[in-house]
């Protein structure tokens, strides 16, 4: 049981499901019951593959969207019930940086008034030197002054993402949900972002929920990881257990997939067979088996709860159950 004191954000049996429109009575089940803590400070990795639910429990986690049934607690507080200024409070201390910075700047506002934006919804125009705190926030994830009468389309995909960046710090937050926050971004770039996260993480304190499809992005930034299949957490476990043992199938195969520094720590790459299944359809039992190399009879049956089966280390899956 984690010391509630250190934990930021805790999620209890989140559900997150999403009405079909066209097929009578069918629902996506996008987030499955799940449960996890992620703790002041630290970088909480989430990976898994396309369409795994992994951007939708990340805007519940800042109520973006809706639980369908659970809890979310920020510093202990359920967010489901709040209104007014609370929930405005609430939206101050948690902020999310997107992955097509593009998509998210207004192409018809200049960086200035894309970072006034914050302080006009919030209130803050008039009672806090705005010019003054926009200067700092663009000298924080640097870029300069000169910068502030640009138009998105007069930026690179690196700077415009250092704007998204800006933008959600501008009013100090201490959560940040990077939702593929690099994957759009050239490599060399993507290096150049991760390393201004890590930075401000450690200047400002930052707490991050880190979402990629790229477990090797994960891993180089993440103290602990989670990994999802199909709205449902399989696996978590701190950055140094990872590496050294994987219990479930499906992470063993999502990181045999990185190549090792040290050849000795390089395991047999695992090929999954067959296509993830539909969220709409998924497999009875472990949502895993017609994919899982291991899969016996039990799988198709029968749910694995997730289990600590060593410190801090959790498993949802069926051959660990006696551990
Ligand atoms: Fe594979 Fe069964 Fe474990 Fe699921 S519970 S991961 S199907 S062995």
């Amino acid at each position: 049981m984690a010391n509630e004191d250190k934990v930021l954000v805790k999620a209890d049996h989140v559900k997150v499901y999403f009405k079909l429109r066209n097929k009578r009575s069918g629902i996506v089940r996008a987030v499955d019951d799940v449960s996890f803590d992620i703790m002041k400070g630290e970088t909480f990795g989430v990976v898994g593959e396309s369409g795994c639910g992994k951007s939708t429990l990340g805007r519940a986690l800042i109520r973006l969207l809706d639980v369908t049934d659970g809890h979310v607690y920020l510093e202990g507080r359920d967010i489901a019930p709040l209104k007014g200024a609370d929930l405005k409070a609430m939206r101050k201390e948690a902020q999310i940086i997107f992955q097509d910075p593009s998509a998210c700047l207004n192409p018809r506002r200049t960086v200035k008034k894309i970072l006034m934006e914050p302080f006009e919804i919030h209130g803050l125009k008039g009672q806090i030197d705005v010019d003054r705190r926009i200067e700092e926030l663009l000298h924080l994830v640097g870029l300069d002054t000169y910068h502030l009468s640009r138009y998105p389309h007069e930026l690179s995909g690196g700077q415009k993402q250092r704007i998204g960046i800006a933008r959600a710090l501008a009013l100090e937050p201490r959560l940040i949900i990077c939702d593929e926050a690099v994957s759009a971004l050239d490599v060399s770039v993507q290096a150049q972002v991760l390393n201004l996260l890590q930075e401000l993480k450690q200047k400002l304190g930052l707490t991050y929920f880190f979402i990629s499809h790229n477990l090797n992005v994960v891993y180089q930034v993440s103290d602990r990881v989670g990994v999802m299949y199909l709205g449902r957490m399989v696996e978590i476990a701190s950055y140094d257990q990872l590496y050294e043992k994987r219990y479930h199938p499906y992470t063993q195969a999502l990181l045999s997939a990185i190549p090792q520094v040290d050849e000795e720590a390089q395991t047999e790459r695992i090929h999954l067979e067959g296509e993830v299944p539909s969220p709409s359809n998924p497999p009875s039992g472990c949502h895993f088996h017609t994919r899982c190399p291991r899969a016996c009879e039990r799988c198709s049956r029968e749910v694995p709860a997730l289990r600590e089966i060593g410190e801090g280390h959790f498993v949802a899956c069926h051959l660990y159950d006696q551990q």
